[in-house]
């Protein structure tokens, strides 16, 4: 590794020196002629071209979420399946590091797929199936077995803190407490006797009571028992045996009551993993906007928990780029970095812009695709792993009043229609997509194509997931957000313009060591008479509007 981004810092100072042509007078441009650099446009050179892609083999990765139901139906049941998915796995990488017509994603996340009596299926009845509607065990082997062809791990949906109302040791625990036994099935619930009905908690019979957060349809496991306990290791071996490459863990934020504490719970989790698999990767839903508290939840050694205060409409990335704010997100990540790494120096970031139960991340960008461009590398170009919700690189939209309506099909064409999905249940979409896949494929300027470059762009320097950020460097202009990642021996600088207008700042090189610019990526359209591309003079960078520089 060391020798290869060795290769690459050359590369990038070779590249740079050729495109700057550096004079060696530093201009110092003023806030009053920002936006316009003093010297004639150059020439663009794509400073990207020729750095070496490499492929990820270990747990930093990009990912991308799937929800089957909606992705790509192969047999015409108008319901997506996993031989949709495994025809469409050449869209998320071809397994040639060396072409850019794929997405270039080397991590998939698959909503839950064990049989389930909802269309979502976050509430199981059997956790050695795959759902009918979405194919077979040899279905599901046939999909890993292309994945690891590609290198692309593939995780998928645990949803071990309640099952279905409908799952087989459910129903007999209801049976035998009706019946006075609380020594079978009933061991692996949380069922206790109340005089009066707690919030959360469902009847059985007399006093009585299952718990049950979330509807009486999903009754929660004792996750402090060793009942569940024993039954959930045999779970995660059967699917990691199979060749999983790790899980995202549903509703962690449950996991805490009254008898268990989740932190030790998911350590205990954690270390069962590890034990059958130490390369399987773990990523937990705790669904809270404390920093402090996912800090504390870090402590159990998992490897991930999603950054939700950054996600989401009021979330950090979407509301700075909204607010043109560069500079206050650059500090916020690195105070976000520092409060994470409490619970855990070594834990891994999981950044989204938006998932399956929150708005779709067009709609609070206002459906501009040079924002939601631009939100794309804020959160992409963050230490750790993105996870990208399906649909969200071609910006689709729609009605999100109910969660359905969150999940609709994949738009993979406007004219050709093979495959599409028809909504689920429950769905009032009415939403006219004005691009698909096909569409934006052909687009060089589209947002997929942005995505595309933004994914090639962390593959050509690996340390922009791997590192960790260790200061942000004060620009002068608020909408122009600087901050240093270092990984071993290495560092680059991200430098944010989300400004609506071009901006140049100066940033130091004898401060800050870098040579040159080695990755640029610009969403908004300069103004007439202005220069349409990112350039590095001596130590000048002039940077279009909503545009993203990386200096090596
Ligand atoms: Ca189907
Ligand atoms: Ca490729």
């Amino acid at each position: 590794m060391k020798k290869l981004i060795t290769i690459l810092l050359v590369l990038c100072t070779v590249i740079s020196t050729l495109l700057c042509g550096c004079d060696g007078n530093d201009k110092t441009v003023s806030e009053t002629e920002s936006g316009k650099p003093e010297a004639e446009f150059m020439d663009y050179v794509d400073v990207t071209k020729d750095i070496p892609v490499t492929k990820s083999t270990d747990k930093y990765r990009n990912y991308y979420e799937i929800f089957l139901y909606s992705y790509y139906d192969s047999n015409g049941d108008g319901i997506g399946d996993i031989q949709g998915l495994i025809s469409k796995l050449d869209y998320l990488n071809d397994g040639d590091p060396e072409t850019d017509t794929d997405l270039g994603i080397d991590g998939i996340w698959l909503m839950p797929i064990m049989p389930s009596p909802s269309y979502h299926k976050y509430d199981v009845t059997d956790y050695y199936g795959i759902d009918p509607q979405y194919g077979t065990i040899d279905d599901f082997k046939q999909l890993i077995a292309e994945c690891n062809k590609r290198g692309i791990n593939i995780i998928i949906d645990l949803v071990i803190n309640h099952c279905s109302s409908q799952h087989p040791l459910f129903v007999q625990a209801k049976e035998e407490v009706k019946n006075g036994n609380l020594d079978g099935a009933a061991k692996y619930f949380n069922i206790k006797q109340f005089d009066v009905k707690p919030d959360g908690w469902s009847n059985i019979t007399g006093k009585w009571y299952y718990e049950c957060n979330f509807t009486p349809q999903m009754p929660e496991f004792d996750l402090s028992g060793k009942a569940a306990r024993d039954e959930i290791s045999k779970i995660v071996k059967y699917w990691l045996d199979m060749g999983v490459g790790g899980f995202r863990l549903d509703a962690v934020t449950y996991y805490t009551n009254d008898d268990t504490d989740g932190v030790e719970f998911l350590s205990w989790l954690t270390q069962t993993v590890e034990n059958i698999n130490p390369n399987a990767y773990i990523v937990g839903e705790y669904w809270v906007n404390v920093p402090s508290s996912i800090s504390e939840m870090y402590e159990s050694g998992v490897d991930s928990l999603f950054n939700f205060p950054f996600s989401g409409l009021d979330g950090n990335m979407i509301d700075s780029v909204n607010t043109n704010a560069g500079a206050s997100f650059a500090a916020s990540a690195l105070e976000m970095q520092e409060i994470l790494m409490r619970g855990n120096s070594d834990m891994i970031d999981a950044t989204f812009l938006s998932n399956h139960d929150q708005q779709r991340s067009s709609g609070p960008l206002g459906k501009d695709t040079v924002k939601m461009k631009m939100a794309a590398a804020a959160y992409m170009l963050l230490p750790g792993n993105p996870f990208i919700y399906y649909g969200e690189e071609i910006g689709m939209g729609g009605n999100c009043d109910t969660d359905p309506d969150k999940r609709t099909g994949m738009v993979w064409s406007l004219t050709d229609l093979e495959g599409y999905t028809q909504l689920p249940p429950g769905a009032k979409n009415t939403y006219k997509p004005e691009q698909g896949v096909d569409e934006q494929l052909k687009d060089e300027n589209s947002l997929l194509s942005y995505y595309k470059r933004i994914i090639k762009i962390k593959n050509q320097n690996p340390e922009i997931a791997r590192g960790r950020i260790t200061e942000t460097i004060d620009t002068g202009k608020k909408s122009v957000g600087a901050y240093k990642i270092k990984y071993n021996d290495t560092q680059l600088i991200v430098v944010h313009n989300m400004s609506d207008h071009a901006r140049t700042v100066t940033i130091s090189k004898s401060e800050h060591g870098y040579t040159g610019l080695c990755a640029d990526l610009v969403a908004g359209e300069a103004a007439e008479g202005e220069q349409p591309y990112i350039t590095l003079d001596g130590e000048t960078l002039y940077l279009p509007p909503y545009s993203t520089a990386i200096l090596k």
